[in-house]
């Protein structure tokens, strides 16, 4: 079984990021840029699942500018086979991405996609169930566990207050949440060896694919500042400070 593995390439999560000056978006000329962490787990998760003997070859895929070969150059330093890179100068939404990711899967062929569960530059959470509807396949979102039993995968779901069980057939789409595995570090050797593993690049214009914004960003903004705290001597000032200063109770 083949697993394909979309990787994005965002803001690397330890830079604040900071609202360009026209509002439309966030600063991304000069910034150090990394793979989404989500997708760090999804590829760990493949690997492992290839490790395992339970697939045979590990796919990574990205949509984005020519710099995402890095992204994908990671994603085979820890462990996936080869590439495929989408060139798009343009940020496409989740479900632009889906209807690519859709081409790539019917020429690919896999029997397990495993995504992020979310990007965090957009906090979209939404490629892998558009990708999951597309299809008219089986979706394991949110996945804390992942297991093969029977012929069937078996997802264990993160959500609101405890985990949810769901065995899915395949093929199927899976969305790879926290705790799901540690992702390891790409060793230099592996660097090296991934330096020359197959990546093919396709221009977006060429899968035949409508990729036209739904959305338009009307603005982005940072969040406001928090102004200094107030230390207080006495609950009763408290009380007087929330009630009086604060107006909140
Ligand atoms: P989102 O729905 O934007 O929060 O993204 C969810 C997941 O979809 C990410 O964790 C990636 O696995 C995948 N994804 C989103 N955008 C891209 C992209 N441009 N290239 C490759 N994978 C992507």
């Amino acid at each position: 079984m083949k697993i394909l593995v979309p990787v994005k390439r965002v803001v690397d999560y330890n830079i604040k990021p900071r609202v360009k000056t026209d509002g439309s978006g966030v600063e991304t000329e000069g910034i150090k840029m990394s793979m989404n962490p989500f997708d760090e787990i999804a590829v760990e998760e493949a690997v492992r699942l290839k490790e395992k003997g339970v697939a045979t070859e590990v796919v990574a895929v990205s949509i984005g500018v020519q710099q995402a070969q890095d992204t994908l150059r990671t994603a085979m330093a820890m462990g996936a086979d080869r590439s495929i890179l989408v060139l798009s100068e343009e940020n496409l939404e989740p479900l632009g991405i889906a209807k690519l990711l859709k081409v790539l899967v019917a020429r690919e062929k896999p029997g397990m996609v495993i995504l992020g569960k979310q990007a965090i530059d957009d906090d979209m959470n939404a490629t892998g169930q558009m990708l999951a509807g597309l299809l008219g396949w089986g979706q394991g979102t949110f996945a804390g566990k992942v297991d093969m039993v029977a012929g069937q995968v078996h997802v264990s779901r993160e959500i609101d207050g405890g985990t949810q069980e769901i065995s899915l057939r395949l093929p199927a789409v899976i969305t790879a949440d926290l705790r799901l595995n540690e992702p390891r570090y790409a060793s230099l050797p592996n660097i090296m060896k991934a330096r020359k593993k197959p990546l093919e690049t396709l221009d977006v214009g060429s899968l035949g694919v409508d990729v036209a914004s739904r959305l338009s960003i009307v603005s982005v903004t940072a969040p406001p500042s928090r102004s200094a705290g107030v230390r207080v001597g006495s609950v009763s000032e408290l009380v007087e400070h929330l009630r009086y200063e604060q107006k909140v109770i």
